[in-house]
């Protein structure tokens, strides 16, 4: 079943057709989207295929949170990464997250995220956490009475926000195609060799595309699961939660209603398929816990699932692919490609036009082929 997002009724995309695109790019998710936007304001004829609809695949299947940083923890990042490169990885996100909300329109709330401990252990990694974001520079506060005291402690990261995925990346397609970018929605691309264009970009991020040569099966097809409630009508929670490590994630919409993702940890070895479907173990404890949340069974009106791209050491895996000359990849959000697919959309594109920015040395998909 499709998801809570991509049932909101959309306008048809504007029809344009381009006569011998310049670059051609698989995939019309958040990465897709951002990468023809800065393509086409750059004066190239540029081409994107889906092998469903815009946004059809985890962008518009998601939890709706967009959150700066990458995909660890911030003090996990200083000790992987250095605290220079962490800082800057992290000041960078955040800049893409302000100029995602300049164009987002009502797609996008700037309520702000709670990170929660679900219990004391929990509570000291991201007190941790919270300390280093404090020391370099970034806002965070730090809450002691997370949801009516039901968890220990919570970082609270003020200037997140939360979205309709499905909403903001069709709306970012529309924008697209005014910019003169055809959209070929419905096509799937069987082979590199099916395309004309002199530059490709696969932008599939955990969906199989057959198309990543070496690569292939190292962006890691994850399934993660949602339901979304009935809407109820008292306001529990203001912004988007995540906790248990990012296992569960829930927020409560406007109208109401509660959506809720994750415990993909009840049954991890079944998770790591690219099957879209629900299952009812997961399912079940995401009802189980919804229902905890509110102080009652809640009707679900919609149960869906997604595929996420999981890259072991958590960074995004961009650039050039292997051994190949024509082709390009961007992906590899391990569960966090909100803000991450439209920033890698823009800094692929940007590489593409010539202008490469230093933190793509972090994403080179080169590391995933020597890690084999
Ligand atoms: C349940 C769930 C919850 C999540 N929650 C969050 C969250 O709250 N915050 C966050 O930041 N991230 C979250 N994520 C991760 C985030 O959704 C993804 O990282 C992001 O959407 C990836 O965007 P993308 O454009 O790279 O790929 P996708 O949006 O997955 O798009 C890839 C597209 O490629 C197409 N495709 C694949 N192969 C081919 C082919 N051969 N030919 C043509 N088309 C092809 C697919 O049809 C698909 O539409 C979540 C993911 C899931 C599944």
């Amino acid at each position: 079943m499709s998801s809570w997002w991509l049932a909101e009724q959309s306008d048809p995309l504007p029809r344009v057709r381009v006569d011998e695109p310049d670059v051609e790019i698989v995939g019309a998710g958040i990465t897709g989207v951002s990468a023809a936007l800065t393509l086409a304001h750059a004066g190239q004829r540029v081409r994107v295929h889906d092998a469903r609809e815009v946004a059809g695949g985890a962008s518009g299947r998601n939890g709706g949170f967009a959150l700066r940083g990458g995909t660890m923890a911030y003090d996990k990042a200083r000790e992987w990464l250095g605290r220079d490169q962490a800082r800057a990885y992290w000041r960078l996100t955040e800049e893409y997250l302000d100029r995602l909300a300049s164009l987002a329109g009502d797609a996008l709330r700037r309520v702000g995220s709670l990170r929660v401990a679900a219990d004391d252990e929990e509570r000291a990694e991201i007190r941790t956490e919270y300390e280093a974001l404090r020391e370099d520079g970034f806002d965070a506060e730090w809450r002691t009475e997370a949801v009516g005291g039901r968890f220990p402690a919570a970082i609270f990261h003020p200037d997140d926000a939360a979205i309709q995925p499905a909403r903001l990346v069709r709306r970012l397609a529309a924008q697209a195609a005014a910019d003169g970018v055809e959209i070929v929605e419905h096509h799937r691309v069987e082979s590199l060799e099916q395309l004309e264009a002199e530059r490709v970009l696969v932008a599939t991020d955990g969906y199989p595309s057959g198309l990543l040569g070496e690569l292939e099966g190292l962006i890691i097809p994850t399934r993660g699961q949602m339901l979304a409630t009935e809407p109820i009508a008292e306001r529990l929670f203001d912004c988007p939660h995540y906790g248990r490590h990012g296992f569960d994630y829930w927020q409560q919409l406007p109208d109401g209603r509660i959506t809720a993702g994750g415990f993909r940890d009840f049954a991890l070895d079944s998770e790591f398929t690219d099957a879209e479907e629900t299952t009812p173990a997961i399912q079940g404890a995401l009802e189980s816990f919804v229902a905890d949340l509110a102080g009652r069974p809640l009707r679900v009106e919609r149960r869906w699932a997604g595929i996420f791209g999981l890259v072991l050491d958590f960074l995004p895996v961009v650039g050039p692919l292997p051994g190949n000359d024509r082709a390009w990849v961007a992906g590899g959000y391990s569960g966090h490609g909100n803000v991450l697919g439209f920033m890698c959309g823009d800094l692929v594109a940007r590489a593409l036009l010539g202008e490469t920015h230093d933190v793509l040395t972090l994403f080179d998909p080169v590391r995933l082929a020597r890690a084999v």
